[in-house]
């Protein structure tokens, strides 16, 4: 027998192409569609939280209220304990410049020349609101530790990923193959717990 969730439509908050074809095929085998927030020309939302899974919210229930439909946000970054968590919330300016990758990194080895500390780990929050003032929103917090490199290596990933050395790989995010960083990924855990979640409902 199928799952089928008393839903048909879900929105992504979310403009990221990547994304959105990642939760639709997830969300694909209960038969319901997920369609980014752009179809519905859903407004920008200002990210005032000032934690991951704050944000994550904010954004849920912005393209909840706008489109009257179920709606899922996730907000991700990198922390770096030397830098008291930094860039956090941060993540995709922390140069200056939205979207900067290198320019971010960069950023990153500049503060951390000559600490010891490298320790790290990438953050990912959901939030899945069933409508726009929804008390008990599921929320799935996923980790990824590693280490700060001394040095960018590997073309592959995007945003921090040449600098977050994983031990037990002896490479960088941005050298790992696609389908382990999906699984080990803090992406890859936080949707990991969603779709358990999402299974209880059914
Ligand atoms: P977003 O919330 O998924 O858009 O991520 C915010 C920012 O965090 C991105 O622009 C990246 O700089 C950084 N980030 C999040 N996830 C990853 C990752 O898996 N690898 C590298 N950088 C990431």
């Amino acid at each position: 027998m199928r799952f089928s969730l008393p839903v048909q439509q879900i929105v992504l908050a979310t403009g990221n192409k990547g994304k959105v074809a990642e939760f639709a095929s997830l969300f694909e085998q209960y038969s319901i569609k997920v369609s980014p927030q752009s179809e519905f020309l859903v407004s920008d939302v200002a990210e005032t939280g000032t934690t991951f899974v704050e944000n994550a919210i904010i954004k849920a229930r912005h393209a909840s209220q706008e489109t009257k439909l179920p709606a899922i946000a996730d907000d991700s970054g990198l922390v770096i304990d030397a830098l008291h968590g930094a860039p956090g919330i941060f993540s995709a300016r922390y140069s200056g410049k939205h979207g900067d990758d290198v320019g971010n990194y960069q950023k990153v080895l500049d503060e951390l020349s000559g600490v010891k500390n490298r320790k790290a780990k990438f953050v990912c929050a959901l939030a899945f609101m069933r409508h726009a003032k929804d008390p008990t929103p599921i929320l799935c917090l996923g980790e990824w530790q590693g280490e700060i490199a001394q040095a960018p290596s590997g073309d592959g990933g995007f945003g921090y990923d040449p600098i977050f050395f994983l031990p037990e790989h002896n490479c960088s995010a941005a050298e790992l193959d696609k389908a382990t960083k999906n699984a080990e990924s803090h992406r890859g855990k936080a949707l990991k717990q969603l779709m358990q979640a999402v299974e209880t409902l059914i």
